[in-house]
């Protein structure tokens, strides 16, 4: 049986932290804060804000929500981007996409304050992951895999890691930063042959791919550690499924995270702990 690798306890402890530092920062004046810029009532979008408040209200950040009807202009867009990036009181942005059809995202996220940008969706944050430097911070999904890494003491020096996906979201920019680790990465897409195959040389496989439980036991071998980042809405059972077939992989492997309760929850964790970063670069 493997060993589930749980966010609760990775998340008590980034908590933990955030809090300490953010009632320090707050005492100095300069009260941790998130802007949540959401446009329209997309489900998903508002289950994601309602996750992201809650652990920052855990964590003593102040969240400040931006809702804007879907059937808003670009302009009213780029306006409340303009209106944080002015506000000092503001130490970091979310905001939520995907953007209703219409809405230019690339714009709105180019015109974030990269220092502002906590969740990695501006080229300034893209390039320090990278090149290890810059002013932004990584993708929170991608950071979310290394911390649960941490936590369970799961080195990557030197360990061949196959990361499933390459999206700018989770598979490149984890790739990046594992590679920053001196692991060895091998980064596998849609097109990629003989997935298995390599999925099987993994010491440790990262899987990003948007398929619910694409990774079965044909993929895995023992000893081999497993991050599932996929979040899928399994009709038929009525529950949240990874892009990993954990009843079939789990018997096999050594450690695996689970779905839910797995990356996800650690992400909203490395948001609240990167607006607290944010407010201390500040100086006061
Ligand atoms: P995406 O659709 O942008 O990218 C998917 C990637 O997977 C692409 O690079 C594609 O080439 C690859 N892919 C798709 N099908 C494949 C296949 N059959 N074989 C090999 N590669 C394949 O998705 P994304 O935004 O990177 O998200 C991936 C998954 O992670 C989704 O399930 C998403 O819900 C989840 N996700 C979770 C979090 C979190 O906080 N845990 C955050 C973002 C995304």
């Amino acid at each position: 049986m493997a060993r589930t690798l749980s966010a609760k306890p990775v998340v008590a402890r980034m908590t933990a932290d955030s809090l300490a530092r953010a009632s320090e920062l707050s005492r100095e004046g300069r009260q941790p804060t998130l802007a949540i810029i959401r446009v329209g009532e997309n489900p998903d979008g508002l289950s994601y804000e309602r996750g992201a408040a809650k652990r920052c209200a855990a964590s003593g950040v102040a969240v400040e929500s931006i809702a804007l009807p879907a059937d808003c202009s670009q302009g009213d867009v780029m306006d409340a981007i303009a209106r944080v990036n002015a506000d000092p009181s503001v130490h970091g942005c979310l905001l939520l996409r995907p953007l209703p059809a219409g809405l230019d995202e690339d714009a709105a996220c180019s015109a974030l304050d990269p220092s502002k940008d906590v969740d990695g969706i501006t080229s300034g944050s893209l390039l320090g992951v990278l090149t290890g430097g810059g002013g932004g911070f990584p993708p929170c999904t991608a950071e979310a895999c290394l911390r649960i890494l941490d936590h369970y003491g799961i080195g990557v020096a030197g360990k061949h890691v196959v990361v499933v996906g390459r999206s700018l979201v989770v598979g490149k920019p984890v790739s990046m930063m594992l590679q920053a680790r001196d692991a060895t990465v091998t980064m596998c897409h849609s097109r990629t042959r003989n997935l298995p195959g390599l999925c099987r040389s993994a010491d440790i496989l990262v899987v990003a791919a948007g398929c619910m439980r694409m990774i079965g036991p044909d993929c895995v071998c023992s000893g081999q550690v497993v991050v599932d980042v996929g979040i899928n809405w399994d009709d038929a059972a009525g529950k949240l499924a990874g892009d990993v077939d954990f009843d079939a992989v789990e018997p096999l492997v050594d450690a695996i995270t689970p779905v839910p309760g797995g990356v996800g929850a650690v992400t909203t964790a490395v948001l609240v702990a990167h607006v607290v970063q944010a407010a201390g670069r500040i100086t006061p």
